[in-house]
């Protein structure tokens, strides 16, 4: 494939005006592991400088039609140049060439839903007036920006992540300061150089690339930003909740998903289903399913399908339309795989797939006989690894499922309504998707774990919940 990058050399977006800096960062092919680009690495100063543009604009009317108008421009664009885009996230992420036209296509309808929204920020009637004493009085709440938002993305779905984050909230009226995860930061550039096209005013989107572990801090210590809505690892998260006092923040972090097989659920169906959500890319989603509790009545008929669906997945270059599992981001994340898959082993769970590794590269694997304490299943593996195992009761399933640190969504496959209604209000998640596994996401629902899955929810409408403030206005005649 050709190289589609526009440039090989790019700055940082500040003000409205791109800045190119000395210190760079390369970018890979994560498949060939050459550098593809190269990324500009922003200083203290740098994000001093980005605060004040983004406050700066603020003092600029920005109409939530305005919003709007910007929101849905940018969707376009970013369609317009769908195979461009896709093909940088191709090169970037690894992630293979028909997830990767999804994911542009995802991250246009999260612009297109966050335009609608802008029109539709609202606040409430509140009936002061039945207080006693307050006969004489009216009240009302309208939604205000919270201002200055630092956005920081992780790497594994680079674009939509990123409008998750912009789309929310430049459409509640902030301005946005973007910190993208180091290792696939391009997709995010080229959002910025679409926005800047469709006319968003300068300072309203800021771009900061670097690695995070030194921008981070300098985004943190920063008193004039008035919230963090992170997407990322459990331990950065936490993190950004130390150090940023008692400003707004909305966590996104890992999880261990689980979805559950009942009884009488369709088992060819499900079974197709788990291996794809267990091992789209490559397993780095955070909904991906990680652990799979089948009823014992069908377990052996589930997994025979299960290993048949995964071992027709095939494994390699992204940029083939034929591949279905590239690499994984880096070489030592999938040699921490391949290290706890053997662990695992050695502890007693068996192999009924993959279990190789090939430089970058982790086959999808499944193992049986598993441990709820092996970290196969206790961490969150964040690589192209299932854990399949048994139960026979409903409250014994509702309990493994729990058995987790995480509880961001889950999945059940039964057409038994009594015992789809107690899961639902027992399992602990954000979200529990039936007949489904925990890896379905629109852009319409609240989306947001519980427990060490984070706070706060995602979607642009329930985003823009998180990026505003509920002002009260009372009147007294
Ligand atoms: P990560 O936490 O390593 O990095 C995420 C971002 O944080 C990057 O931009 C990085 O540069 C930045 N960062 C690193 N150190 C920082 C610091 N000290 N202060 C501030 N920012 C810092 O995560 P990752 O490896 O890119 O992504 C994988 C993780 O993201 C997994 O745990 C996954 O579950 C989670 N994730 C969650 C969701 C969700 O919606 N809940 C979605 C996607 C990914």
């Amino acid at each position: 494939m050709n190289n589609v990058l526009l440039k090989n050399s790019y700055g940082l977006f500040i003000g409205g005006q791109w800045t190119e800096k000395n210190e760079k960062l390369p970018v890979l092919n994560k498949y060939s592991q050459e550098v593809i680009a190269e990324i500009s690495v922003a200083e203290e100063s740098d994000v001093n400088a980005s605060v004040e543009a983004a406050k700066k604009a603020l003092n600029t009317p920005f109409s939530p039609y305005e919003r709007f108008e910007v929101l849905t421009k940018a969707s376009e664009l970013l369609l317009e140049q769908k195979e461009t885009i896709a093909n940088v996230l191709v090169q970037e992420v690894g992630k293979p060439i028909g997830e990767s036209i999804g994911e542009v296509e995802r991250a246009a309808l999260t612009l297109e839903v966050s335009a609608e929204e802008a029109k539709r920020i609202h606040g409430d009637g509140v009936p002061v007036e039945s207080a006693p004493g307050s006969e004489n009085r009216k009240a009302v709440t309208m939604k205000t920006p919270v201002g200055v938002v630092a956005a920081i993305t992780p790497f594994n779905v680079p674009l939509n992540l990123v409008c998750h984050k912009v789309g929310p909230g430049l459409a509640a009226g902030n301005s946005v300061i973007l910190k993208p995860a180091e290792e696939t930061s391009l997709s995010a550039i080229l959002l910025a150089e679409i926005f800047e096209e469709a006319g968003l005013p300068s300072g309203r989107l800021n771009v900061l690339t670097g690695e995070g572990s030194e921008i981070g801090g300098y985004l943190t210590a920063n008193q004039e930003i008035n919230m963090y809505t992170f997407t990322g690892s459990p331990r950065v998260g936490q993190l950004i909740r130390g150090s940023t006092g008692i400003r707004k923040v909305a966590l996104e972090l890992g999880n261990n998903s689980a979805t559950i097989v009942h009884r009488d659920a369709d088992i060819a169906g499900s079974a197709i289903a788990a291996a794809q959500k267990s091992f789209n890319n490559a397993g780095q989603v955070c909904i991906s399913v990680q652990r799979v509790f089948v009823h014992e009545d069908i377990y052996e008929l589930f997994l025979e399908n299960m290993i048949e669906a995964t071992k027709a997945l095939k494994v390699g270059d992204p940029a083939d339309a034929s591949t279905n599992i590239g690499p994984m981001i880096a070489e030592k994340e999938a040699i921490r795989v391949e290290n706890w898959v053997n662990e695992a082993v050695s502890q007693g769970a068996k192999l009924q797939a993959g279990g190789k590794r090939e430089g970058v590269f982790y086959q999808p694997t499944i193992l049986t006989n598993v441990d709820p304490e092996m970290k196969v299943c206790r961490n969150e593996v964040f690589g192209p690894v299932v854990a399949v195992d048994t139960y026979r009761e409903e409250d014994e399933v509702i309990e493994k499922v729990n058995d987790s640190e995480y509880g961001l969504q889950a999945g059940l496959f039964t057409n038994d309504l009594r015992f789809a209604m107690k899961a639902a209000e027992k399992i602990e998640v954000g979200g529990l998707i039936i007949n489904d596994t925990s890896g379905y996401r629109v852009d319409h629902m609240p989306y947001g774990g519980v427990k060490k899955s984070g706070t706060g929810k995602e979607g642009p409408k329930y985003a823009m919940e998180e990026m505003t403030e509920e002002k009260l206005i009372v009147f007294q005649s």
